[in-house]
């Protein structure tokens, strides 16, 4: 499968990079992890097809991860064809009413058969018989009564591939999904925890690559030799995802 880190910023844009959105694509179909603005022109620029984009699957529902929402939902509507569906995956209820109203309020071709908005729960969530999607909840996000914020597993091709989503402080909740089982690649935030931290849990994960998104402020351009550098000890690749950058696994 073909990995394009469309966007790799954290919760603010830069100099070099957008809000984070990465698209998967197996054989011919394509699904979108995290939609942050400006995603639509991401997938435009790198020349992606939205035709072919089956689902989106949202971690949690900071802006930085749903502000491309309304754009990639315009393209899916804006020429429709027979068949042509996507599911969205939000994480929470309440959200599809918000993000139902805003597409409306915006004259959009809205509701419409092309796109369905789902609730992402704990456990398996999507399987198309291409690519299956599993959910686990971390600790990013909090409500007293269900997770908010989610990991997710993607499986397709024999390869098995970690999603961490936005991660806590301690980085505690890193997923058990990277811990317990080899992953082919794991695409790892990098914006809410000491890397220093975070190196005992990796050093100890049965990764087969990581890779990099969601990039803070201090790890780019200069910056980017000195996380490498942190986090060298680690006994497989590390690789530090831009926008745009593909990575076959
Ligand atoms: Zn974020
Ligand atoms: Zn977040």
């Amino acid at each position: 499968m073909l990995i394009t880190t469309l966007g790799t910023s954290h919760g603010n844009h830069t100099y070099c990079r957008f809000h984070s959105s990465t698209l998967f694509e197996i054989g011919d179909r394509s699904y979108l992890l995290d939609a942050g603005d400006p995603a639509s022109a991401l997938m435009i620029r790198a020349r992606k097809d939205f035709d072919s984009l089956k689902a989106i699957f949202i971690t949690h529902m900071h802006e930085d991860h749903v502000s491309g929402l309304p754009g990639m939902i315009k393209a899916l509507l804006k020429y429709p064809k027979d068949g042509k569906h996507t599911d969205v995956f939000l994480t929470e209820a309440s959200a599809a009413p918000a993000l139902d109203a805003w597409l409306k309020a915006q004259h959009l071709a809205w509701p419409s058969d092309a796109v369905t908005l789902q609730t992402t729960r704990p456990g398996d969530i999507f399987d198309d018989a291409v690519l299956t999607v599993a959910a686990e909840p971390t600790q990013h996000m909090k409500h007293p009564d269900f997770p908010i914020s989610f990991a997710y597993v993607l499986k397709a091709e024999g390869k098995r591939i970690v999603y961490t989503g936005d991660l806590s402080g301690d980085f505690s909740d890193f997923p058990r999904a990277a811990q317990d089982e080899p992953c082919d690649a794991c695409i790892c935030e990098a914006t809410h925890y000491e890397p220093e931290l975070a190196l005992p849990t990796l050093m100890q994960s049965p990764i087969r690559r990581l890779i990099l998104t969601h990039i803070h402020d201090p790890w780019h351009g200069e910056g980017e030799q000195e996380l490498t550098e942190i986090l060298s000890g680690l006994p497989y690749p590390v690789e530090i995802a831009h926008d745009g950058d593909e990575f076959e696994v």
